[in-house]
């Protein structure tokens, strides 16, 4: 362990790879080699660099391993933790050194360092049966800034983040690791790596040249603790009778080191190059600022992208590093391969302190429980100075006090009862041998029975002092009941103090769930903007398609006002009007169809259109079935009267007069058509029609009266006749006419129909408008209940200390709230 303290640089090597055999077609020139039996490289005409291993074209991938990685291998058995890391320009044999690529593929001697190193390590572990081994690798790759779990690739990459633990090692959370048995288990999982490494790109080189991947293996021993760790341990807890040692090894394969320029990238790929570069300048940087010994003390920009911070304590950290600089011979890539050269120089004079790894876990228990313990006796001393001091002092001087007094008494006691021993023997012989009186030989034996008295009594409470000990004191009973007391009390405060602190972090943990709460309600609010948002745009929509649908209206009314003209000019042909209007309705004659018959102005039209919606459409809806109901009817009329014409002819005609009137009836009504077609206005030319229809019909009247038999007559009646077959004829022409118009109408109709049809769909869509209206309503409500939940989790914050468990379920009432607000907001 002692030795683990000293510095140890970066070991650097420096490996030249064959001309690849398009460059020796391209004929492309060498222009680095290796001064011999020196540890140089001359690149050029006369560049020299002296790097702590070189390896030539004509190196083999095991003498690279068996020089650079074997002792890092050692090291981590022993509990270091290692890194080997290769850099260069892509093309220039990173990946096949580090053994990234196909490994079955690959010939035996041609394998790579981490197929090596995986072998090496299970043979050490077989050949050391009393050391428990555990083993797990991890594979992930660094691409545009971001961590990918190349062994679970449906990890996101948000869940991968990279920590330090309290001894500065590199933590990668969230990605896998796998508990690996042997070394086929750990090739195996190494080959789905570079597998998925090189996926998601069709070349193949890509998306690995722009990528960092590390491939790491974790080994955990524990062993028998060496003899004199065994005694230490001993006084210890049992558990540190077994040592555990944690090490790790990272094999890091760098992302091209290529300039952007020389690429030619541009958009996309130009901005991950720049985040590839990007990585690789903090890279460049890191080694820069530890290389520098003057500014060793100055902060190293290890933050500044994710590869550094990977290989944070890979570089001037704990861990034994060797960094593999790839070049190629080719003189096309010379600027490249001098950078190369130069990187790596500089990370020669980075230095690493390598410690080994105890299992750091229980150095962490130890710290922690050296730190309670203390805590506890601060506490303790806290607890008894704060509370009892005071009760305890006096009670102490107290006890002083009598002690002193009562040593003082026994000191007294002693010497009188001395005298008394001395007097006794003498006072007896005295009563016994000389002639006293008898008063005084009366006296004498009274004082002797009263000492012998209290000799017996004495040596009774001696007795009993010696059973009972020294608690029959009552200060010392207090005492001892006090003391009782007090460790109770100490025991029942530090009870309190951790349900205290665990109360605290209680608090805390609900403090973060208010957090969090608090920021999905600002989610939430803000979604709720965005509905806000949304309903504002479908509002403005609704109205559009209103206008649309007025407009359409409009035209509809239009449409209307055209039919009735048309019907209208039907009915003017003859006395239909009359039939048409006696005609048996089949649509009920509501006050609206009416209005059809007989529009009112137009200014009333118009407040038609304004009325609700709905009504207005069903309305017209009606009014458009009830006229071409009537428009049929009327047609059919029509031919009946032209049927009449037909059959009673003789009532019309004669009356030239009469057929004169009719023609200019008929002009008549041309005009009105046309007028009506400007004005749209209706009624007045109605009623004159009518007026017309009237007088052709008094005049026809007339002539019937005024008919006598002549021969003149009879040529009249010839001449009427040739009239009326010419009126036959015209009368015909008149039927295939209404008829062209009955066609018409019909396509009339048809249009209309599908025009409703079209109005049916935007009653449909106002609907949808209801159930907007309907669902802002109930979006309003739930903000309502979203700021009502929100002025509780206010409440319960001012609320907090006092009722934890009512919180959590307030909290948990509060969640399903919040759930249900945001399922009546979506
Ligand atoms: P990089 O990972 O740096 O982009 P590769 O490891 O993919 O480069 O190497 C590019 C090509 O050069 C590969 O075809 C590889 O087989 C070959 N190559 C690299 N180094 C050597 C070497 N030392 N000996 C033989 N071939 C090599
Ligand atoms: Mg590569």
């Amino acid at each position: 362990m002692e030795s683990g303290m000293e510095e140890i640089p970066v070991k650097v090597a420096v490996r030249i790879r064959p001309l690849l055999s398009k460059e020796v077609l391209h004929n492309h020139q060498v222009c680095v080699r290796l001064v011999p039996n020196t540890q140089q490289i001359i690149i050029g005409k006369d560049r020299v660099f002296t790097f702590d291993f070189v390896f030539s074209k004509n190196s083999t991938q095991e003498e690279v391993y068996t020089v650079c990685i074997k002792p890092l291998l050692v090291s981590l058995t022993e509990g270091y933790n290692a890194t080997v890391f290769a850099y260069g320009q892509t093309g220039s044999g990173k990946t096949y050194t580090i053994g990234g690529g196909h490994i079955a593929s690959v010939a035996e001697d041609e394998k790579g360092i981490i197929p090596r190193a995986i072998q090496e390590l299970f043979q050490h572990i077989s050949e050391n049966r009393n050391t428990d081994f555990h083993v797990k690798v991890s594979y992930i790759e660094v691409y545009k800034e971001e961590l990918r779990d190349l062994l679970e690739l449906e990890t996101s990459v948000k869940e991968i983040h990279i920590r330090e633990d309290e001894k500065g090692n590199t933590v990668i959370v969230g990605a896998k690791e796998f508990q690996v048995e042997c070394a086929d288990e750990v090739i195996s999982l190494l080959e789905s790596g570079n597998a998925a490494r090189h996926t998601g790109v069709t070349q193949m080189n890509e998306h690995s040249s722009r990528s960092h991947a590390i491939f790491t293996i974790s080994i955990c021993q524990k062993q028998p603790a060496e003899p004199q760790k065994i005694t230490d341990a001993a006084q210890d807890s049992s558990w540190k009778s077994v040592q555990v040692i944690a090490s790790k090894f990272h094999f890091v394969d760098l992302a091209g080191s290529e300039r952007v320029t020389k690429t030619g990238n541009t958009g996309e790929r130009f901005k991950e190059s720049i985040q590839i570069n990007s990585g690789l300048l903090a890279l460049g940087n890191v080694i820069s600022a530890l290389g520098d010994p003057k500014r060793k003390s100055v902060h190293i920009p290890y933050r500044d992208a994710k590869i550094t911070r990977i290989l944070k304590d890979s570089l001037g950290g704990n861990a034994k590093t060797v960094m593999i600089t790839c070049i190629s011979p080719s003189s096309s890539d010379f600027d490249e391969s001098l950078n190369s050269l130069k990187y790596a120089n500089r990370a020669k004079n980075i230095r690493n302190k390598p410690v080994v790894n105890y299992n750091p876990d229980q150095d962490r228990i130890d710290e922690m429980e050296l730190e309670i313990r203390l805590l506890r006796e601060a506490l303790q001393n806290q607890q008894v100075s704060n509370q009892c001091s005071h009760d305890l002092n006096q009670e102490r001087t107290r006890i002083s006090s009598l002690e002193e007094q009562l040593t003082r008494l026994q000191v007294q006691c002693f010497s009188y009862r001395n005298c008394v021993d001395e007097a006794l023997p003498f006072l007896v012989d005295l009563h016994d041998d000389v002639s006293l009186k008898r008063s005084q030989r009366d006296r004498l034996q009274s004082w002797i029975t009263m000492v012998q008295e209290v000799r017996k009594e004495a040596l009774s409470v001696q007795e009993t002092d010696t059973r009972t000990g020294t608690s029959q004191e009552p200060h010392h009973i207090t005492i001892l009941q006090l003391k009782r007391e007090l460790k109770k009390c100490q025991q029942a405060l530090v009870m309190d103090e951790e349900v205290f602190s665990q109360k605290d972090h209680e608090l805390q943990m609900l403090q973060n769930q208010i957090k969090t709460l608090l920021q999905e309600n600002e989610e939430q609010l803000e979604s709720l903007k965005e509905a806000q948002e949304t309903h504002r745009l479908q509002n403005e929509k609704m109205v559009e398609q209103q206008i649309f649908i007025d407009k359409l209206k409009e035209k509809l009314e239009k449409f209307t006002d055209v039919e009735t003209l048309d019907f209208s000019s039907a009915c003017a042909d003859g006395p239909a009007v009359v039939a048409s209007a006696r005609r048996p309705y089949s649509v009920p004659l509501t006050k609206s169809l009416l209005h059809s018959f007989h529009p009112p102005p137009e200014t009333e039209t118009r407040k038609v259109y304004t009325s609700p919606p709905t009504f207005s459409l069903s309305r017209v809806m009606a009014e458009f079935r009830a006229r071409s109901q009537m428009i049929l009817s009327n047609i059919e009329d029509q031919d009946k009267v032209l049927h009449c014409h037909l059959s009673d002819h003789s009532d019309e005609e004669e009356e030239n007069a009469g057929s004169k009137k009719k023609t200019s009836f008929k002009h008549s009504i041309n005009r009105t058509w046309t007028r009506k077609q400007a004005s749209m206005c209706f009624l007045p030319d109605l009623s004159d029609m009518k007026c017309q229809v009237d007088k052709s019909r008094s005049s026809n009247k007339s002539g019937l009266q005024t008919d006598t038999t002549t021969g003149e007559e009879i040529d009249s009646l010839q001449k009427s006749h040739v009239f009326n077959m010419q009126k036959l004829k015209n009368s015909e022409l008149r039927l295939t006419e209404a008829k062209q118009k009955m066609r018409e109408l019909a396509l009339n109709i048809k249009m209309k129909e599908e025009l409703i049809k079209e109005l049916d769909a935007q009653s449909v869509s106002r609907q949808y408008s209801l159930k907007i209206a309907k669902l802002e309503q109930e979006f309003e409500q739930a903000k309502m209940e979203l700021a009502e939940t929100q002025k509780r989790l206010q409440e319960l914050e001012s609320k907090e200390l006092r009722d934890v468990p009512e919180k959590t379920k307030l909290q948990k009432e509060f969640r399903k709230k919040m759930d249900a607000a945001k399922l009546k907001v979506q």
